[in-house]
């Protein structure tokens, strides 16, 4: 029940009509009976500056933010937490009574995706993408212990920036082309997709086919609509072990969760949220 008392907390893009955030956070205050509503804001990139005040000003108690606004809110922030200085960009704002304070949970996110099982932290890992979720997916292979990481990608000046990125803070790093990642793939213990190949409604696209992987290589694809990618499912007949991007988006979304209620989120309520709100999206499309 919506009342006098509850809590605003929101996500702000543009566009934001394909975003299953309102459905994951919004089932996850129900599951507690915590008095919070999640709802999401088309802001223009000209609006963000006045969005953000007026979050500020009605007493937000949080909001993610969304591509095209995660470098651009950075400035209009009082503070910034490690883990978005770490990440050059910010997806979770939270509003300490009026001081607002920027997180990045995508690393985090891929991380707890990835923990929990033996990493193969002496092979190279392969990231495909050059973006905002490349270098997260950088940063959380660097915080998982892997050593020497290749970048492939469309744009190679583009890969040549965030291996430049990396390569200080201790890793070797070396950016190279879509075609040569294709090559190197069957050498790396892990490759990560962060570009949007794959993603709905283009999902027969995958940046790489079955051949081209190997047994027993973990394959994690940021993209999650659709839950099981073309990607994924050419990982699978390899023997690779898969890992779908909704495991990303389940755990940076659990992660802003607990940084805005201070109560640990109930995972599994988000991610049957998140799958069912993805497949209701793949319908509503489908008509
Ligand atoms: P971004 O900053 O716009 O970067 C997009 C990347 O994809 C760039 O490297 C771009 O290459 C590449 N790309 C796009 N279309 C391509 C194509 N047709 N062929 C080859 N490369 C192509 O976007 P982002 O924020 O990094 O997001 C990337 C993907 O990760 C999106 O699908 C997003 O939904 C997903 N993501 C998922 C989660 C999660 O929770 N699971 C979190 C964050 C992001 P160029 O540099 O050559 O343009």
């Amino acid at each position: 029940m919506i009342n006098a008392l509850t809590r605003l907390c929101c996500l702000i893009g543009h566009p934001i009509g394909h975003s299953v955030s309102p459905q994951m956070h919004n089932a996850a205050f129900r599951a507690l009976g915590l008095n919070y509503v999640y709802v999401a804001f088309d802001v223009p990139p000209e609006k963000l500056d006045e969005a953000v005040s007026g979050l500020r000003a009605l007493g937000a108690a949080g909001f993610n933010v969304t591509i095209p606004h995660k470098v651009a809110v950075m400035k209009l922030l009082d503070e910034l937490d490690h883990s978005a200085e770490r990440a050059g960009a910010v997806n979770t704002v939270v509003n300490d009574r009026g001081l607002l304070r920027g997180y990045n949970t995508d690393v985090y996110g891929i991380r707890r995706a990835l923990g929990g099982r033996e990493l193969p932290i002496n092979k190279p890992a392969l990231v495909i993408g050059a973006g905002g979720a490349a270098r997260a997916a950088v940063a959380a292979l660097m915080d998982l212990g892997f050593r020497r990481i290749l970048i492939a990608n469309r744009t190679l000046e583009r890969g040549m920036a965030l291996a430049d990125w990396a390569r200080p803070l201790g890793v070797s790093a070396d950016a190279i082309s879509l075609e040569e990642g294709r090559c190197k793939a069957v050498e790396c213990g892990i490759i990560i997709n962060a570009t949007s190949i794959g993603m709905h409604p283009d999902t027969g696209a995958t940046p790489l086919t079955s051949e081209e992987m190997r047994r027993g290589t973990i394959v994690l694809d940021l993209v999650y609509n659709p839950p099981k990618t073309r990607l994924l499912e050419e990982a699978e007949r390899a023997g690779a072990i898969i890992v779908s991007g909704v495991d990303v988006l389940v755990y940076q979304g659990a992660e802003a969760f607990r940084l805005w209620t201070g109560v640990d989120p109930p995972i599994e309520v988000m991610r049957r949220a998140a799958i069912e709100a993805l497949e209701g999206y793949v319908e509503d499309e489908g008509r």
